[in-house]
C-alpha cells in the first residue's frame, strides 16, 4: 500500500521515510531495527557505580527547569526508588516538567553516583517498567523520531494483510513462526526468547529465497536447450600424452568435469579453484582445445597484459589451433585483421584482456569463455563477452582461496572444480619475515641465491592513487639494490605505465634469465610464471592482504628446488607471521577473512552478492547450508509452483539472466 493512504502519515512524515528508502508499507514493514535497547530495571541499592543502569522511582519533588545558556538547561527532581531518596538530573528535557507530577511513578535509564547519590538520566520513561523493556532502535535520518517511526510501523502491521511466504511444510518442519507474528516480534518485542525466534525466521527466509534463486538458476542450465558438443576424447588422451609433465589427478579430474560439461545438455558454469602454482593454466587450454574439437571458437580473458601475452606464449607451444592476443596496445592495423578473422572464424582462439570484452568484437561461434583469475572482473564485463555467443560455456579459474564457508554463497550457481594438490616434487616456500633494520639477512639470501644462479622478484607495494609516486618508490630501490651488490647483478624495473613492448622486452629478459631482480610494483601478482625464480623479496608488507601477499609468494616455488619468500615490514608481525607459519592458501584466506572482512577478499564487485539484510555469514553458515538442501527440495517436488512469491522470483530472475 502506498504510504499516501496510512493514518498518521502526513506529507512531512512520507518524505522523511522516503530518505530512509521506504516508500510502500512492505518497506515500511520490513525496516529491520539496527539494534535493541534492553531495559531491565534493577533494584538501586544493587546499582554498580556509574555504570548506565534501568530504575524505577517514584517522583517525590516538582521539576525545577535549571537554564544553563540557550538551548542548554536540565531538570532536577528527586525520586523515591526502592526506599531510597535520590537525586536526579537530565539535560534538555524541559519539555518533560508537566509530566512528570508528584507521585508519578516512571522508568529512568542513566547513571547513579553512589558518593553523591546523584542520578544522571539519559533517558525517562513515563510508565514503570515491571519486566524486561526491549527498545528497537532504528537507523534514521532527517526528522523522524524513533519512537514515531515504530508507532508508525506497529500500526501499519496491526492492519495490514502480511503476505506469509515461507512455504507451510518448512515452517512446520522448523516451528517457525508466521511471518506477521516474526515481524510483530521485530518491532516490538514480547521478550529475548520470541525476538531470537523472530530473528532466526527471518535469517531462514532471507537465506531460503538466496538459495532458491540459485538452485532454480542450476536446474535451469541443465535443462537449457545447450548445443551438446562433439569432443574427441581419444585427441585429448594424445595431447595429455605429450606433455612434458604428468597431470595430476585433480587436473585430471576437473578436465573430465569441463568435458562432460561440455559434452552434454548442461552449459557449463564452473569455476576452477586451485592454490597458486596448482596447474590451472593447462586445465583451461584442454578445454580451449576440446572446444576447438568440437568446432568452436574460445575466448581467454586475463586481467593483465603481462599475463595474456604469457597465456599466448605458452598456448601456441602447447596447442595446434590459431590463436591471436588482443590487448590495448594491439595497433590499429593489427585489431582490424583479427577482428575479421574472429568474425569469420579463422581463429581458434583468442586471448586478451578487457579488449576482447569490446562490442566491435564479433565472433563467429563463440563457445567457450574462460576468465582466468576471475575475482578481478565484473559481473557484467563477463556477461559482455559470453553474450556474444549463444549458450555459450563459461569456465572461470581462482587462485584466490576463498573460505570453505563462502564458496556457496560466492559460487552460488557455479558448479566447482578443485585443485586441491600441486604438482608434485614441490616444496614448502621458507617464509621469513624481517624489519626494514634487519635487511642485511634478507640480502644474505638474495645473494646465495643468485650466486646459484637463480633469479629474484622483488616488490614494492603500488601506489595506485599516485603514479609518479610508484616510479619513484621502485627506482629507490633498484639504487638500493645495487648498492648493496657493488652494481654486480642486473636489475630491472617493471611496472603498469610501461608500454606493452616493454613490458614484454622486460619480462622476457627475466624469463631468459638475463635479468637476475626484477624490482616491481604488483602488476606480477597474478599468474605470472618463471621457473627460475626462487626468492620474493616483499617491501612494505604490511600494506598487502594475507591473500595478496600469498598470490605473491606463489610466484616462486614452481619447481623442485628450495624457494623464499622474505617479508619486509616494520608492522603487523603478528598478522604478517600467519605466513611464515602456513602455505595453504585456504588457512590463509580463512585468516585474512578473520582479521579483515570480506570486503578485501573477494573485491567490491562482488561482496555486493554477500550483502545480506538480516543473515551473515559465517554467523549463519549453518542455516545456509540447511536452505540449501530445503530449497533443492522445494524445486524438485515442483512445490515452488503453488506459491505466487516464489513464481514472481523466477520470473525476475528469467529476465535478467
Ligand atoms: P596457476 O594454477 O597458478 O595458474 P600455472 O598453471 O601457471 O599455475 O602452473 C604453474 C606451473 O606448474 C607452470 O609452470 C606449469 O607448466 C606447471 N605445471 C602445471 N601442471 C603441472 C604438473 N602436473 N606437473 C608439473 N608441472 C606442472
Ligand atoms: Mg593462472
Amino acid at each position: 500500500m502506498e504510504l499516501n493512504n496510512i493514518q498518521g502519515i502526513g506529507p512531512k512524515t512520507k518524505d522523511n521515510l522516503n530518505k530512509l528508502d521506504i516508500y510502500n508499507t512492505n518497506d515500511l514493514v520490513n525496516y529491520y531495527p539496527y539494534k535493541y535497547n534492553i531495559y531491565n530495571p534493577i533494584n538501586i541499592n544493587n546499582a554498580p557505580d556509574n555504570t548506565t543502569i534501568t530504575i524505577i522511582g517514584i517522583v517525590e519533588s516538582i521539576p525545577r527547569i535549571v537554564f544553563i545558556k540557550r538551548n542548554f538547561n536540565y531538570l532536577t527532581f528527586r525520586i523515591l526508588s526502592n526506599n531510597n531518596l535520590i537525586n536526579v538530573t537530565i539535560f534538555n528535557r524541559s519539555f518533560m516538567k508537566q509530566h512528570l507530577t508528584v507521585g508519578k511513578s516512571i522508568t529512568l535509564i542513566g547513571k547513579y553516583d553512589v558518593k553523591t547519590n546523584k542520578f544522571t538520566a539519559s533517558n525517562i520513561l513515563l510508565n514503570a517498567l515491571t519486566n524486561t523493556f526491549i527498545e528497537p532502535i532504528y537507523h534514521i535520518k532527517g526528522n523522524i523520531k524513533n519512537k514515531q517511526l515504530n508507532t508508525i510501523i506497529l500500526n501499519v502491521l496491526n492492519k495490514e494483510i502480511i503476505n506469509n511466504t515461507l512455504p507451510n511444510n518448512i515452517k512446520e518442519k522448523y516451528k517457525l513462526l508466521n511471518e506477521i507474528d516474526g515481524l510483530k516480534e521485530i518491532h516490538n518485542p514480547t521478550n529475548i526468547d520470541k525476538l531470537k525466534q523472530a530473528e532466526i525466521l527471518f535469517r531462514y527466509k532471507e537465506l531460503f529465497d538466496f538459495m532458491f534463486k540459485i538452485n532454480y538458476l542450476k536446474t535451469k542450465r541443465t535443462k537449457d536447450n545447450n548445443i551438446i558438443k562433439k569432443v574427441d576424447k581419444d585427441k585429448i588422451n594424445e595431447l595429455i600424452n605429450k606433455l612434458p609433465f604428468e597431470l595430476t589427478k585433480d587436473q585430471l579430474t576437473s578436465i573430465n568435469d569441463i568435458i562432460e560439461d561440455m559434452t552434454t545438455k548442461k552449459r557449463m558454469n564452473r569455476i576452477l579453484i586451485g592454490d597458486v602454482g596448482s596447474g590451472k593454466t593447462i586445465v583451461s587450454f584442454i578445454a580451449i582445445y576440446a572446444n576447438y574439437l568440437a568446432g568452436y571458437q574460445s575466448a581467454l580473458l586475463s586481467p593483465t597484459e603481462i599475463l595474456a601475452i604469457q597465456h599466448y606464449n605458452n598456448i601456441i607451444k602447447t596447442l595446434d589451433i590459431k590463436v591471436a592476443l588482443l590487448t590495448s596496445s594491439t595497433t590499429k592495423k593489427e585489431r582490424t585483421m583479427i577482428l575479421n578473422e574472429l568474425k569469420e572464424n579463422r581463429i581458434d582462439c583468442i586471448i586478451g584482456t578487457h579488449s576482447i570484452i569490446n562490442e566491435e568484437v564479433e565472433f563467429k561461434n563463440l563457445g567457450l569463455v574462460i576468465t582466468d583469475e576471475q575475482h578481478r572482473f565484473g559481473v557484467n564485463q563477463r556477461k559482455n563477452l559470453q553474450n556474444k555467443g549463444n549458450n555459450v560455456d563459461v569456465l572461470y579459474a581462482s587462485a584466490t582461496p576463498i573460505p570453505r564457508t563462502y564458496a556457496l554463497t560466492i559460487y552460488g550457481d557455479m558448479d566447482i572444480s578443485e585443485i586441491k594438490t600441486k604438482p608434485s616434487g614441490r616444496k614448502d616456500i621458507i617464509t621469513k619475515l624481517y624489519k626494514e633494520s634487519d635487511l642485511k639477512e634478507a640480502l644474505s639470501i638474495m645473494l646465495d641465491e643468485i650466486k646459484q644462479g637463480h633469479q629474484i622478484y622483488v616488490i614494492s607495494p603500488l601506489v595506485e592513487e599516485n603514479e609518479d609516486n610508484e616510479l619513484y618508490d621502485v627506482q629507490q630501490l633498484k639504487e638500493k639494490l645495487n648498492i648493496a651488490f657493488n652494481n654486480k647483478v642486473s636489475i630491472d624495473i617493471l611496472h603498469g605505465k610501461l608500454k606493452n613492448k616493454e613490458k614484454e622486452t622486460i619480462m622476457n629478459n627475466f624469463k631468459e634469465g638475463i635479468t637476475k631482480i626484477l624490482i616491481s610494483t604488483t602488476v606480477i601478482e597474478v599468474g605470472v610464471d618463471v621457473k627460475n625464480a626462487t626468492c620474493i623479496v616483499i617491501f612494505n608488507a604490511e600494506r598487502f592482504g594475507l591473500s595478496t601477499l600469498h598470490q605473491l609468494r606463489g610466484r616462486v616455488g614452481r619447481n623442485e628446488l628450495t624457494s623464499y619468500c622474505l617479508l619486509i615490514s616494520n608492522y603487523e608481525k603478528e598478522r604478517l607471521n600467519v605466513l611464515t607459519q602456513s602455505n595453504d592458501g585456504f588457512f590463509i584466506s580463512e585468516k585474512d577473512f578473520e582479521l579483515r572482512g570480506s570486503g578485501d577478499l573477494f573485491g567490491t564487485k562482488q561482496s555486493g552478492e554477500m550483502n545480506f539484510k538480516v543473515a551473515s555469514i559465517p554467523r549463519d553458515i549453518k542455516i545456509l547450508k540447511q536452505c540449501n538442501i530445503d530449497t533443492k527440495e522445494f524445486i524438485e517436488t515442483k512445490e515452488y509452483k503453488n506459491y505466487e512469491y516464489y513464481k514472481n522470483i523466477i520470473n525476475q530472475i528469467e529476465f535478467i539472466d
